[in-house]
């Protein structure tokens, strides 16, 4: 396994992808997901020009961070407790996975008293699949209102995870229904412009049903092992 060859591999499934829904490559950027995985790999990634890292878990971003003797934005894309927030706040560029009036207050709180605006997406639960967090969608107009004036977070979209089907042509509802979303909001003023879907196995159609961000561990760095 090289992560180089791998990276390649995505990015050209990236680049057709792009061309087959008529879009320009250069609106889509790529996460590659380090969560599990101990920081050299992180920074042979960093060498081959990917800068933005993935992360679902704020004690990893804590212990890793400082470790990592290279420039790169850190994307915080796991499920947050509130507690947590303090640990990752001073740390990552990007939320993805704000679901929650509370989270979003504490957010706000500690990114006043760092004196910083946070980037936030919200997550919401497309496919309906109770292990799944994020708002219904029906509820996240009424939540941006709720939190529309909180200083120290700016809400830049939405994000969400599609349920691992072995048929991925399964995912492209979830990707369109999200994709929907964020044009009835923006339509009805909101200024989003990140849309956060697709990993490993899905990120071709999640790109063909507009993704900006796709979020790609496994496909680049290898199968993770939890036993770590
Ligand atoms: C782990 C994870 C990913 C990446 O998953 P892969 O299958 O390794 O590409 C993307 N998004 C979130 C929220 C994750 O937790």
């Amino acid at each position: 396994m090289s992560i180089e060859k791998n990276l390649l591999v995505v990015q050209e499934k990236i680049r057709l992808a792009a061309e087959r829904a008529g879009r320009d490559v250069s609106e889509i950027t790529l996460i590659g997901v380090t969560k599990t995985h101990p920081v050299e790999p992180m920074r042979e990634l960093i060498d081959l020009g990917i800068i933005e890292l993935g992360e679902n878990k704020a004690q990893e971003v804590r212990d890793k961070y400082p470790e990592l003797d290279r420039e790169a934005h850190w994307h915080f894309i796991g499920h947050l407790q509130k507690n947590k927030v303090k640990y990752v706040i001073d740390k990552v560029d990007m939320i993805h996975s704000v679901e929650s009036n509370s989270l979003a207050k504490e957010i706000s709180k500690r990114a006043i008293t760092l004196e910083k605006v946070m980037p936030i997406l919200v997550e919401v639960n497309v496919s309906g699949e109770e292990s799944k967090h994020g708002l219904k969608p029906e509820e996240v107009n009424d939540f941006l209102t709720e939190i529309e004036n909180l200083e120290g977070i700016k809400v830049c979209g939405l994000m969400t995870m599609a349920p691992n089907y072995d048929d991925i042509e399964k995912t492209r509802p979830i990707f369109k229904g999200l994709k929907t979303l964020f044009d009835e909001l923006n339509e009805m003023g909101r200024k989003l412009d990140v849309l956060s879907m697709g990993m490993s196995n899905d990120y071709t159609i999640a790109i063909e049903e507009g993704a900006t961000h796709v979020r790609v561990g496994n496909a680049i760095l290898g199968k993770r092992d939890y036993m770590k």
